[in-house]
């Protein structure tokens, strides 16, 4: 069912929140212990979200409710493509080949998202300057040409908010989906909100169709391409780092390795299909790969030795490197990988008194990985585990979407004119 909500919403300030279960026949409630020229209601609303953090471009459309205390999410359009074939050969992303394809795929994206959410549709003139609009392309040519030429075709859709990814990521792929969500934000006059990526990944897990609860205080642990970090999360908006890999994200370990193995990019899925045959062909183990910093102290990791190690047992092989090796490598690596995140979630667990433990992250997708978080948190009841689905583990404007509501209900809404990209952007 699809509801149009923004004429009650206060795009100022942060709407609330309900304190228990929404029963959705009651009338909305009221919050009275606020500033009483405000009403603030946790109504329904329409999320456009933009995602170009990397090499994914994506578009989507989420209905949202339920403020802070009960999100949920319906999903009514959700676009995507990626640049993977064409990074494939720089073994990684290329950051200027990865803006030129965020500037193209943008505006086909957004006319996908719209037709397929056919609520969404609308015939409301748009009016606008163009210079205005114009002078936020300066650097994106090609996106400003496809977005003057079909803006003005597609109506004013009823979107309560547009939500994109502020960082952390490459910044000049992230200033085309900043600069594109702020030149719709002027022309459809519809509030923004900057998001971060990482907190995205978190929110990932609100997206089930099994609506989560997740008890605070949360442990997430995020497993990317870029990213392996251990987060607190206190209640949604307070987020501790407690750990993070001092050199290769834990993604970018199965990427390298892949590659060590010739196999093609990204590595992650590759060599977890190799792994597999090796489990169910019952090869013998090699002799076991490095597993950097397991032992410390901390809850930082480190994954670069563990692709070095691989580096020198190919190397020691010299030409030899068989099928059957390549299969051993890959199930090494896994079982190395694996251990070293559960051995660091459970020290960070045994530290505090964690409810949820939330793993997301492109790397979640690994299913030796996620079976393995299963079984652990079947050791701490009644302590719930929450992972994305593959679709939304790895990098999606979805997942956008739900972070965008979730500041959006904290803060409310920001300035479109200051709003930049940052690549180092912290939780
Ligand atoms: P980023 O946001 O840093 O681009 P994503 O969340 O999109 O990362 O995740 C991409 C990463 O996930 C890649 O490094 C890829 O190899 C890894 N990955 C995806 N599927 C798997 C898998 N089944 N096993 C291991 N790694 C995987
Ligand atoms: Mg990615």
């Amino acid at each position: 069912m699809w509801r149009f909500a923004s004429s009650f919403h206060t795009h100022s300030a942060p709407l609330l929140l309900h304190k228990f279960p929404i029963d959705h026949n009651a009338p909305p409630r009221l919050e009275n212990n606020i500033k009483k020229d405000i009403v603030q209601v946790s109504l329904p609303m329409n999320i456009l979200s933009i995602e170009t953090s990397c090499d994914e471009t994506g578009i989507s459309i989420i209905e949202a409710e339920g403020g802070l205390t009960r999100p949920s999410f319906e999903i009514h359009a959700n676009t995507l493509t990626s640049q993977m074939k064409l990074h494939e050969k720089y073994g990684g992303v290329f950051p200027s080949l990865a803006k030129r394809e965020h500037s193209k795929a943008l505006m086909p994206l957004l006319e996908e998202a719209l037709t397929h959410a056919k609520h969404f549709q609308n015939t409301e003139t748009v009016l606008f300057e163009t210079q205005k609009i114009a002078d936020l392309f300066v650097r994106e040519p090609e996106l400003k040409q496809r977005f003057l030429k079909r803006i003005n075709t597609l109506g004013i859709p009823p979107i309560d908010l547009i939500a994109v990814t502020t960082g952390p990521g490459l910044e000049p792929a992230l200033w085309v989906g900043v600069n594109f969500a702020r030149a719709l934000s002027r022309v459809w006059k519809k509030p923004i909100v900057g998001v971060n990526h990482m907190e995205g990944h978190i929110a990932s897990v609100l997206l089930e169709k099994e609506q989560p609860i997740i008890n605070f205080n949360a442990l997430a642990l995020l497993i990317s391409g870029g990213h392996t970090e251990l987060v607190e999360v206190d209640a949604w908006g307070s987020y501790t780092l407690l750990g993070a890999t001092r050199d290769d994200a834990v993604g970018e370990a199965f990427d390298k390795i892949g590659r060590l193995l010739g196999l093609p990019y990204p590595g992650g899925p590759e060599v977890s299909a190799l792994a597999k045959i090796a489990r169910q062909k019952n090869l013998p183990p090699i002799e076991p790969l490095p597993r950097p910093m397991l032992g410390s102290r901390d809850l930082d990791f480190s994954f670069s030795g563990l692709k070095t190690a691989v580096r020198y047992r190919i190397r020691d092989l010299k030409s030899n490197l068989s099928d059957t090796m390549r299969m051993q490598i890959a199930r090494e690596t896994e079982d190395a990988i694996t251990q070293i995140l559960i051995q660091k979630t459970e020290k960070a667990l045994s530290e505090r008194n964690i409810h949820s433990l939330i793993v997301a992250g492109g790397v979640i997708a690994n299913t030796h990985i996620r079976d393995a978080f299963n079984r652990l948190v079947q050791k701490y009841p009644p302590l719930t585990l929450h992972t994305p689905s593959a679709t939304l583990a790895t990098d999606n404007a979805l997942m956008i979407g739900a972070a965008g509501y979730l500041k959006y209900m904290r803060t409310g809404a920001e300035d479109p004119e200051s709003l930049t990209a940052t690549g180092t952007l912290e939780l």
